[in-house]
């Protein structure tokens, strides 16, 4: 287990602090641009996802470690619920290829992702949600291998993923499974619907896609079909653990401006924050965010160590993490009075935080899933 990041570790961190500043700063300056596709770039030059890419794939291999400290540098200063989202969807996708992904399927994509492609992975459908117990989006066997048809919606950069990772359900021998599918954009029978329009995390393109009759060839299903299942909970884990840790970094840049604002802003002739019920709103923040980092660094921990508490606490975290920034988001609100409720940073800020009480699976889906895991835990013991 680990409590400090090493010097190492530090240096990565630090380095992508800088990068999460600079586009901070790209996107307050051009208030009218779509950052996206400049952060998109920005994560590439400064060799993101190299951390996480082994060497014989062009990969700096790093690790896990590396990678949540580049993580939290970069949440800690960029000042965007929408790219940390993102980047959490796409640390989920080399998850499942490092993990589950035959040597050509890591050969073809993470050439590709080293090179900025984007990628998507598409669960929740209309009618189910996230409960892929009851996915309606269908895989069936035919002579050359496989065809996919059936639909998504909500999901993450479908509107300008270069790949998707669909999760789908096939019936063999009377035997449901889950097929993880890896799907290029521009395969025939595949459609993206136009960006969602949503409250928040404008810079998050969200969307919906329809798959009809599309040929799937064998060597495009990823990882085993008989551990689909179980692969995707840890795929989903992962992401749990980085929206978590996106949710408690976030919000530090804005504990900080709020603390200055505090000290300066007068009431009843103190300054702000002499007035304790004011401390209590600051302390709140910095509490829900350090239980949700903590937590989250206990996720990655039992995760990688294939600890089978693991799913509960990602759960968890996720549960809090969300909690905590939609609340947190909410003091700072108030805090700022009416300046907070102009149209602003603030204001923003409160809209894309809460955008974590759904992204990522609700809280009472977690909670649905902690109970599976706790009756499963119980009766193996
Ligand atoms: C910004 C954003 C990004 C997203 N990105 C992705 C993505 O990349 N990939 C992806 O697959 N999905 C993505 N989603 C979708 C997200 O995971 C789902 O919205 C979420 O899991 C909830 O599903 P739903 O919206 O269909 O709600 P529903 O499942 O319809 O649920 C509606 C309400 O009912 C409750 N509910 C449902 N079932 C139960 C139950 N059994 N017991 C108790 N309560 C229940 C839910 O908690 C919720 O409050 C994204 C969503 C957002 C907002």
């Amino acid at each position: 287990m680990q409590f400090e990041w090493t010097a190492e570790q530090r240096a990565i961190r630090t380095r992508f602090e800088a990068l999460g500043k600079r586009l901070a700063q790209h996107a307050s300056d051009a208030a009218e641009k779509a950052p996206g596709p400049f952060a998109w770039q920005a994560f590439s030059a400064e060799r993101l996802w190299h951390i996480l890419i082994p060497a014989a794939h062009g990969g700096d291999s790093l690790g896990w470690w590396e990678f949540a400290a580049a993580f939290e540098g970069l949440a800690s200063e960029i000042r965007s619920t929408a790219l940390m989202m993102s980047v959490a969807s796409q640390a989920g996708f080399i998850y499942a290829l490092l993990s589950y992904g035959s040597e050509e399927q890591q050969k073809k994509y993470f050439h590709r992702l080293l090179s900025g492609a984007v990628s998507a992975t598409a669960i929740s459908e209309r009618v189910t949600g996230t409960n892929f117990q009851s996915l309606q989006t269908r895989l069936t066997t035919d002579a050359d291998g496989y065809t996919l048809s059936g639909s998504k919606y909500n999901i993450s950069n479908a509107p300008t993923a270069d790949v998707i990772l669909v999760i789908a359900k096939l019936t063999e021998q009377t035997k449901e499974h889950v097929a993880l599918v890896l799907l290029d954009q521009g395969a025939a029978g595949l459609s993206c619907a136009a960006p969602d329009s949503k409250l928040g995390n404008a810079d998050l393109p969200t969307g919906a896609m329809t798959f009809e009759s599309i040929g799937i060839a064998r060597e495009n299903i990823l990882g085993p079909i008989s551990a689909g299942a179980r692969n995707l909970m840890e795929i989903a884990s992962i992401m749990r653990i980085f929206f978590a840790l996106a949710t408690a970094c976030v919000i530090t840049p804005y504990l900080r401006s709020a603390l200055h604002f505090a000290s300066v802003r007068q009431g009843r002739s103190l300054p702000l924050n002499a007035h304790q019920y004011v401390q209590k709103k600051l302390v709140d923040i910095k509490i829900g965010l350090e239980r949700t980092k903590w937590l989250s660094y206990a996720g990655l921990s039992q995760l990688l160590a294939k600890n089978p508490e693991a799913l509960v606490t990602c759960s968890i975290a996720k549960i809090v993490g969300a909690e905590d920034i939609s609340n947190g988001a909410l003091e700072l609100l108030k805090l700022y009075g009416s300046d907070g409720y102009q149209t602003g940073e603030i204001s923003r800020f409160v809209t894309d935080a809460l955008g974590f009480l759904s992204a990522g699976g609700t809280e009472e889906m977690h909670r649905n899933s902690i109970f599976g895991q706790l009756t499963r835990i119980a009766k193996a013991a």
